[in-house]
């Protein structure tokens, strides 16, 4: 919680649910031991999970008062589904990988997120199923937000998305405004995995 003070998150409602989620239950096993570090760790299948104040970072600026419908792409092992859990209403959250979809249903039910859904498929054409989102939250790196996000959000939702080249990217938020994407802001520079569209 301190990490993510020092980040500038200020909302009182995000520094309790970084507080409230323990890390430790959303890292392999044998990197328990480093859940409390400040730092980005191995999750598996080549994948990472960002260091917590970052996560805590974008999740604020998704301004939640715990009302919304909250759409995140890129599961992982959950953490940020967890934090999105504590702030949001209902949360839906997409994971290319089934190996971590299910290691991440596991852990979220360790941990008593009851609002949390985790689903197996590609998060570049969004979840319409569920759709329209409040917020939007993309935990992979891509050259632009996919159409299908744009698609899927309410009149005045926010997205928070690494953008940029595979290299490094900003964080940016951006507000649906008449059926587009307005940016609002660029927030931090970062370095995240690729967002990865499946052949269809
Ligand atoms: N939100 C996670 C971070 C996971 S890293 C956390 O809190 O730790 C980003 C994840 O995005 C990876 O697990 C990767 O497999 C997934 N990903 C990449 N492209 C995707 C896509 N098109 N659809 C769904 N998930 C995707």
């Amino acid at each position: 919680m301190a990490a993510a003070r020092r980040a500038g998150v200020t909302d009182a409602r995000v520094l309790e649910a970084v507080r409230s989620v323990p890390r430790e239950s959303f890292v392999p096993p044998d990197l328990r031991g480093q859940a409390a570090d400040d730092r980005p760790l191995r999750i598996g299948e080549d994948q990472t999970t960002s260091q917590p104040s970052l996560i805590a970072t974008m999740v604020a600026a998704l301004e939640l008062d715990g009302t919304e419908r909250v759409l995140e792409i890129g599961t992982g092992l959950g953490y940020e589904a967890a934090l999105l859990g504590q702030l949001a209403a209902e949360v839906h959250t997409i994971e290319r990988h089934r190996s971590l979809a299910d290691a991440a249903r596991r852990c979220l039910a360790d941990a008593g997120c009851e609002n949390v859904t985790v689903h197996v498929g590609d998060g570049t054409r969004g979840l319409p199923e569920h759709a329209p989102y409040d917020a939007v939250v993309i935990a992979a790196a891509a050259g632009r937000v996919p159409a299908a996000v744009t698609e899927q959000l309410v009149e005045g939702g926010w997205v928070v998305a690494p953008v940029g080249s595979s290299g490094t990217q900003q964080v940016v938020r951006y507000r649906a405004t008449g059926g587009e994407l307005v940016e609002d802001r660029r927030m931090v520079p970062v370095r995240f995995v690729p967002l990865v569209e499946d052949p269809r």
